[in-house]
């Protein structure tokens, strides 16, 4: 049987990927407004509803959904931090994600952020395009010997482990579960206060969930290295914005790359480039010349977006069909 499927926060790549995969089996409808409350009417007599990372399903949502005739949620991402999870179980939800559809997508782009940072590659494309060759405040460091350590060594963390290796790093990592894939790769274990100690280079990628919001917060970075590299491709919460500000102004922090933002749902995947930026943290991080922000765009590689596609669809037949899978965070 045909589900009826309301795509939220669906852009024209969106559109092509998942209209590939879907839409010869299922009724596809796709709404580009992220779903809150004021679109949640959007999903009225549809089955699933299909949701990506900045998508609002609070609880007071998921009821509007629930009373829409909403029973399934068909995430697009691997987190589902963005879901009320024990309101979707009360109100007989059923919830699937895509879990690690590119871990290499992910790993790459947090690496493209180290070595740009490095070695300031935003600051020398700008200079080259004005005809300014001086090598001035351009200087770099071998990432060679550096220390990176790995918060969260899942997918992502396991496939930046086999990257850095490639590079000579010495690889510390700091997980709940140790990974023998990454103890086999000689990345040696230690509790999270040593790596924040230990490391050149830190890079988050473990969930957000209640105890690793604001993992980098003002009493983690009284434990960095001056001049340390953080790395956040993970989710904005892991990280107290305020404090690395403080971290930045001050020098504890050399280099800063973020590919996501605690209050990124207000800006990310639009254009805003001809209004006035009214988020002033936002703003303020933007003006540090050893910041480097991307806009949620780690997982943007066609191959994420055909296997995100894929296994969505995968997941809506196992849902038609009343089959769990190895997707489900909360099966009916
Ligand atoms: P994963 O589930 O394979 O790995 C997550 C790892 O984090 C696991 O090893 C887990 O044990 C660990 N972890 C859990 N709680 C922890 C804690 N309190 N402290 C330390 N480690 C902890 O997930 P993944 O596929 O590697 O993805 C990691 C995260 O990357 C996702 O949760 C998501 O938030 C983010 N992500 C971002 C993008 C992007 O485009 N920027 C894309 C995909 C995923």
């Amino acid at each position: 049987m045909a589900v009826k499927v309301a795509v939220f926060s669906s852009k024209p790549y969106d559109r092509v990927f998942l209209t590939d995969a879907l839409a010869d089996d299922h009724e596809v409808s796709f709404f580009e407004p992220r779903l809150d409350l004021t679109t949640v009417a959007l999903a009225a007599g549809f089955d699933a509803a299909c949701l990506f990372v900045n998508d609002n399903a609070t609880r007071p949502v998921l009821e509007a959904l629930a009373e829409n005739g909403v029973r399934f949620l068909a995430l697009r991402s691997t987190g589902f931090n963005h879901v009320d999870i024990e309101a979707a179980r009360e109100l007989g939800m059923r919830v699937a994600r895509v879990p690690g559809y590119s871990p290499q997508a992910v790993a790459e782009h947090a690496v493209a952020l180290m070595l740009a940072l490095d070695r300031k590659i935003h600051r020398a494309y700008a200079r080259v395009r004005e005809g300014n060759f001086s090598l001035d405040g351009l200087l770099g460091f071998d990432l060679h010997l550096r220390t990176v350590g790995i918060v969260g060594t899942g997918q992502i963390g396991a496939a930046i482990v086999n990257i850095l290796r490639g590079f000579g790093c010495r690889l510390v990592a700091y997980d709940v579960v140790q990974n023998p894939v990454c103890i086999a790769a000689g990345v040696q274990y230690v509790e999270l206060d040593e790596l924040l100690a230990m490391s050149d280079v830190i890079t988050l990628h473990c969930p957000l969930t209640p105890e690793t919001h604001h993992l980098i917060d003002d009493a983690a970075l009284e434990k960095v290295q001056d001049g340390v590299m953080i790395i956040n491709t993970s989710r904005g919460g892991l990280v107290d914005t305020q404090a690395v500000i403080d971290g930045l102004k001050s020098g504890k922090i050399g280099y800063l790359g973020l590919d996501v933002y605690e209050e990124e749902g207000d800006l990310f995947f639009e254009d805003l480039s001809d209004r006035v930026i009214q988020d002033d943290v936002f703003s303020r991080l933007l003006t540090f010349p050893n910041v480097l922000v991307t806009g949620h765009q780690a997982f943007f590689t066609r191959n994420a977006l055909e296997q995100i596609a894929s296994v969505t669809a995968k997941n809506i037949a196992a849902f038609d069909r009343g089959e769990a899978t190895p997707n489900d965070v909360l099966s009916s």
